[in-house]
């Protein structure tokens, strides 16, 4: 053997140990894909005796309108539409040139109901989804303060959300209602992307969707900041997730021709809308529509469930004291015994939260009563433990407070 053919081999030898660590991250997504049809197939549905009914959709969502985002209006209706989600909050862009929110999908399209909302950068404050939108929000950013737009324009039951709350700096204003404490593209963008190009070799054609479960990570930061000021302020909150869907995060290579070698695409909408959802709860004797879903989210009736490791419908987190019943958004007072109760569709792992400290954290619940003793911001997360890791150690439900007053 030549000297050339020698150091070929073992170049080639190199080369294929690198790719073991992925080859085994493959088999490992295989293993994740059958934890998750296990966790679907366990799922128990109870005789729904609450009065509220249960809607799915996705909040943060961007069109082509926005100016980097190529996604079209159909692309947006048909991934809803095969996510079978009652709802999508659209958050474009605003423009100084016209208004991006009452261009963007209003009211009810396939039968899926869109709010027309934007998101709003500050000098210097950060970011702010609008539901519904603004006209005039397109000149916030330049001379008025936001506060006052967000107080004229939005309307009596309009909406505002701290979005990316790493970057907010205007925590002590009152003008939001609630924080977006879960982005998609936040944590997409703490991808590596060498991982993320082996394994999209190696697994993004068998299992496009679970490469999210590889890079998904709790938002510990917001999570935290989130009860620090609910804490201190005693004020509420509403948590949401945003997909932050855009069509546009992934990576492509193109031959001279311009036709596609290897495309990668980690967030087309259907696939986004697959990953994290907001489920909300409208009273039974109301219809969905643009009100009673912005009074739903408004009131924190809603919880962010990660779907893509198991069908989350059906979880509740209520209070009781008596005969009167709560459910998470809601306050009750102390003056009296209180309970909560979690009830989840399939066996997990709960953590029950206060003030943001860990008062329970117990393995194999499917039904939990709690007797409270002290005041508190009351909220839970819930883990699946029979999923493989990573995603065994991050959040499946994250729930809205209880406030006990
Ligand atoms: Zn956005």
């Amino acid at each position: 053997m030549t000297r050339w053919k020698r150091l070929s081999l073992v170049l080639l030898v190199l080369v294929l140990l690198t790719q073991i660590p992925f080859a085994y991250r493959r088999y490992k997504l295989g293993r994740l894909q059958a934890a998750i049809q296990h966790v679907n197939s366990q799922r128990v549905t109870t005789p729904d005796e609450s009065q509220f009914a249960e809607y799915k959709g996705v909040v943060h969502v961007h069109s082509f309108l926005g100016g980097h985002s190529t996604g079209s209006f159909e692309e947006i209706v048909a991934g809803a539409k095969s996510n079978q989600l009652n709802f999508v909050v659209m958050t474009e862009h605003t423009s100084d040139n016209f208004n991006t929110a009452s261009m963007t999908l209003k009211g009810v399209h396939a039968g899926i109901l869109f709010i027309n909302g934007n998101e709003v950068s500050l000098p210097d404050t950060g970011r702010l989804l609008l539901l519904p939108g603004l006209g005039a929000a397109g000149e916030a950013s330049n001379s008025q303060p936001l506060e006052e737009i967000v107080k004229r324009g939005r309307g009596q039951d309009g909406l505002t959300f701290v979005a990316y709350p790493q970057e907010f700096r205007g925590w002590e204003t009152t003008y939001y209602d609630g924080v977006e404490v879960y982005n998609v593209y936040t944590n997409a963008r703490q991808i590596n992307p060498f991982l993320m190009f082996f394994d999209g070799l190696w697994s993004y054609r068998r299992y496009p969707e679970l490469l999210f479960a590889n890079f998904y990570q709790r938002p510990n930061e917001n999570l935290k900041k989130w009860d620090e000021v609910m804490a201190a302020t005693g004020r509420k909150l509403v948590a949401v997730a945003g997909n932050d869907a855009h069509a546009n995060v992934g990576f492509k290579i193109d031959s001279e021709s311009g036709q596609p070698l290897i495309g990668l695409k980690l967030d087309p909408y259907e696939r986004s809308f697959r990953l994290v959802r907001v489920h909300i709860l409208i009273p039974k004797d109301k219809v969905l529509d643009s009100q009673s879903l912005l009074t739903a989210i408004a009131a924190g009736h809603c919880f962010i469930g990660f779907d893509l490791f198991g069908d989350t419908s059906g979880f509740s987190f209520s209070a009781a004291k008596g005969a009167d019943n709560r459910i998470q958004g809601d306050e009750i007072l102390l003056d009296k015994e209180v309970r909560l109760t979690v009830s989840l569709p399939v066996a997990g792992r709960l953590v029950l939260l206060k003030d943001g400290k860990i008062m329970l954290d117990e393995n194999g619940i499917r039904k939990k009563d709690y007797p409270v003793t002290e005041k508190g911001i009351y909220r839970v997360e819930v883990y699946l433990p029979q999923l493989p890791k990573p995603a065994r150690d991050q959040p499946w439900i994250i729930s809205n407070p209880i406030y006990v007053r």
